[in-house]
């Protein structure tokens, strides 16, 4: 059997007690099958991650640990943190015993049968592994809408992001150990990954419909989840205000001749042309001085975030 084929499924879980029994089952058969086919170590396992839950769910993961050790083990938070924060603290316990580590959400919509996929292309060499989507005709159609006008608009602001591709990934321990080196508290995975480097591939699935208990991610955090992944990616909305000054500037100026031309051919009241002038003036002139503060205030955003400057993947060098 290879070395360095430990893999770890990291399970977050919140309130998930209605798909916890079938999902460790079917996660479990695939493991086993994995190890009997020689892919991974006996020594791998299933991570499930209880994200504060206040139904059974601490309490079911218990249990699978208890009966079966060498496949189940779990982690618990403290209280409710959120998908990415539950995810990020599994994966850096995970990183501790494993070689490669699959995330997962716990309804199975992600097909799993994916994991094969990743784990060859680890083997091959691949230090992260995207699952993507191929189609989404079991989401609704709103649901597909907003989701896949979010990666367009994620890219038309330059934020490097895979398409269509959730937090169904592989990553090797090097690149989760960079991925530990990001120290910013605002999570976005998605677009931290792909900044981590290293070779990377994708690997294609059809999403199922959550089979049981009901989505945890209703519009409102949808939507919370899709500004702070922007926010925290980029600064181009800032440089929108900063050339929105610029382009109310440079019309305050043909403002200015229009009402100077309107005064001198006659045709204006007494008052207007000063008014007029004044008003383009000061509109451009705030705006500009905005967009000036927001540069500083996005380079302020991006120190204060202190991620690495770079991870080096290898050194050639003889002493
Ligand atoms: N989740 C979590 N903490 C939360 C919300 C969700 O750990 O505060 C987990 C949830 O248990 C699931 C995953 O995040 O494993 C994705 O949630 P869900 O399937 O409800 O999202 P959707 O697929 O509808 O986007
Ligand atoms: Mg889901």
């Amino acid at each position: 059997m290879k070395e360095n084929n430990i893999l770890y499924i990291v399970v977050p879980c919140y309130k998930e007690q209605e798909v916890l029994p079938e999902t460790s089952k079917r996660l479990g058969e695939k493991m086993k099958a994995l190890m009997d086919a020689g892919k991974i170590s006996t020594k791998s396992r299933v991570m499930f991650v209880n994200d504060g839950s206040s139904d059974q769910t601490w309490p079911i993961i218990a249990k699978l640990h208890e009966e079966r050790p060498e496949m189940f083990s779990g982690v618990n938070l403290s209280r409710n943190r959120g998908h990415q924060n539950a995810l990020l603290a599994g994966l850096l316990t995970a990183v501790n015993h494993a070689d490669m580590i699959v995330s997962m959400d716990a309804d199975l919509q992600d097909d799993i049968n994916a994991v094969d996929a990743m784990v060859d292309a680890y083997h091959e060499g691949y230090e992260v592994v995207y699952g993507v989507r191929s189609k989404r005709d079991t989401d609704t159609f709103f649901k597909r809408f907003t989701a896949e006008g979010f990666y367009k608009v994620m890219k038309a602001l330059g934020v490097d992001i895979v398409f269509n591709h959730a937090d169904y990934r592989l990553m090797s321990r090097r690149a989760v150990e960079g991925l530990a080196s990001f120290t910013e508290v605002n999570l976005f995975l998605r677009g931290i990954v792909p900044q981590i480097g290293y070779k990377w591939t994708t690997v294609t699935y059809e999403r199922a419909e959550r089979f049981a208990g009901e989505s945890k991610y209703p519009l409102k955090k949808m939507l919370a989840f899709a500004a702070d992944g922007i926010t925290s990616f980029s600064v181009k909305p800032i440089r929108l205000v900063l050339t929105a000054g610029v382009v109310v500037f440079l019309v305050s100026i043909l403002m200015l001749l229009y009402a100077l031309i309107a005064k001198l051919t006659g045709n204006t009241s007494a008052g207007w042309t000063s008014l007029m002038g004044s008003i383009w003036l000061i509109g451009g002139i705030q705006l500009l001085s905005l967009g000036v503060v927001g540069e500083y205030i996005g380079k302020i955003y991006n120190e204060t975030k202190r991620r690495p400057r770079f991870i080096i993947e290898s050194v050639l060098n003889k002493e």
